[in-house]
């Protein structure tokens, strides 16, 4: 069970943040996570009024406020306009509306978690950070970070024209997922790039970058090499939920599915344009 001593809910950033620097006081995204947990916390800090629950898009970033829920980031336009269905299908196993209407986005990528699908999908596009004290960095060099007392206050997606598929396999339909992998590609200095973000290993999700010329009429068994040797390069562990070598042989083929329906989409829109 959780106890907290003092609920605040700062006006600014500066005051939350200066709260947050005593070793018993901790932010709450949601408190879907937290409140599940065994602590004594002297100070419970609400960012709730800080103006941090809005998905602002500009002319080159989405900027996703830490308190935006998980249904937001399911029910953002922009984001599907972008890369199509992949973030929905990311959340939408997660639980259910009611429990998605709570979480958070900021909660989700600041905890880390292994299981985590939502880390494992931002992690594969071009995605940063902003900290409060720590400055913007990419979301690839945070996730290897040990959770300090900053505050997370956006996840920015840099717009680009990539495509994005995202998969996971869960041994029922709310429960966490057994892996979680999402594929994206598209031209980065001028090359065509594949990123590969493998989650729920079961450790936290991590990103491989292969400057990989998939042709676009490769065959069944040449689409099975990349994606084994993409799921090959990442390192598998076992617990309840399934054996190191399940998980990496479901990697293999969910990445193998993904790059195939990438494929299948870049032919598509060729043929059109022909
Ligand atoms: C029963 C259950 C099932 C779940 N299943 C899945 C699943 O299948 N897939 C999946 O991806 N996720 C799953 N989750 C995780 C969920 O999606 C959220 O990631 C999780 O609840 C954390 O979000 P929150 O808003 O509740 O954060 P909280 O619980 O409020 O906070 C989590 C941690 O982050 C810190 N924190 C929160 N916001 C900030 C901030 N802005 N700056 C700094 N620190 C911050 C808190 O201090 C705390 O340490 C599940 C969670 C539960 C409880």
């Amino acid at each position: 069970m959780i106890t907290i001593g003092s609920y605040v809910k700062p006006k600014t950033l500066e005051e939350a943040y200066e709260l947050n620097q005593a070793r018993s006081s901790r932010v709450m995204g949601g408190m879907m996570w937290m409140r599940l947990g065994n602590a004594r916390v002297k100070t419970v800090i609400d960012l709730s009024g800080l103006g941090l629950d809005q998905i602002e898009e500009t002319d080159n970033v989405i900027r996703i406020g830490a308190m935006c829920t998980l249904r937001q980031l399911e029910q953002c336009e922009c984001l599907r306009e972008l890369y199509g269905d992949g973030i929905r299908e990311s959340v939408r196993h997660i639980v259910g509306v009611q429990f998605r209407n709570q979480a958070t986005v900021g909660g989700s990528v600041f905890g880390r978690y292994g299981f985590s699908d939502v880390l494992t999908a931002l992690l594969s596009l071009d995605t940063f950070v902003e900290l409060y004290n720590g400055g913007t960095i990419r979301l690839s060099e945070f996730v290897k970070r040990k959770p300090d007392k900053d505050l997370l206050l956006s996840v920015i997606v840099r717009k680009s024209k990539r495509m994005f598929r995202y998969d996971s396999v869960r041994r029922t339909k709310t429960d966490f997922p057994v892996i979680a992998c999402a594929v994206v590609t598209g031209i980065v200095n001028g090359k065509e790039t594949w990123y590969f973000s493998v989650g729920a290993r079961p450790m936290k999700a991590a990103l491989l970058e292969k400057q990989w010329e998939i042709p676009l009429d490769a065959s069944e068994e040449q689409i099975t090499e990349y994606a084994g040797k993409a799921a090959s390069e990442f390192t598998y562990g076992t617990n309840m939920r399934g054996s190191a070598e399940y998980r990496q042989h479901l990697a293999e083929v969910l990445l193998k599915r993904e790059i195939r329906s990438i494929l299948e989409e870049k032919s598509g829109t060729q043929k059109v344009s022909d």
